[in-house]
């Protein structure tokens, strides 16, 4: 018979003194994403803890602020909250629909970068404890792996490196 209470906080730069607060699309993106965390926890009715909100496990407690983003662009979601400050005007078609082809911009950059840690991750865990503790050229391993599935791309660095 406890209900929840969960603040969401988002940090956006002051307004000049007498204007409103405007968003970009990052932090309404953002707002959306913890949104979806604020309702996760709000909804939950459960006998454990750890079934709510972000007590749940990791590969799924984004899960609901995934779906949350989802909306920033729906029609009907857009329409109730893009409004022109002055004009009371939706936002224009034309806009909505750069906004959704901007979306897959520079995937290609941001999977290739995240595909090329995670392949490296696998082949240090491929490898036996001794085998992983005779590599001495660390670089030359992350090249050596990347190359193996033509990920050895100098223009599209590993997201991360080897410690
Ligand atoms: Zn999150």
């Amino acid at each position: 018979g406890t209900s929840p209470v969960v603040v969401n906080n988002l940090n956006v730069p002051r307004p000049a003194e007498g204007q409103p607060t405007l968003l970009t699309l990052d932090e309404v993106t953002t707002l959306f994403h913890e949104f979806g965390h604020a309702l996760h926890g709000l909804f939950a009715t459960v006998t454990y803890p750890h079934f709510a909100g972000t007590n749940v496990f990791r590969d799924f407690v984004e899960f609901p602020s995934q779906v949350n983003e989802m909306w920033i662009l729906w029609p009907e979601v857009l329409a109730s909250y893009a409004r022109h400050i002055d004009t009371d005007e939706p936002l224009p078609a034309e806009v909505t629909e750069k906004l959704h082809a901007s979306s897959a911009f520079n995937q290609g950059f941001a999977t290739s970068e995240y595909l090329a840690a995670a392949w490296i991750d696998q082949a240090w865990h491929s490898l036996g404890a001794e085998e992983a503790a005779a590599v001495t050229d660390v670089a030359g391993f992350e090249a050596s792996a990347l190359a193996d599935i033509g990920l050895d791309n100098p223009l599209v660095p590993t997201r991360y490196s080897s410690t």
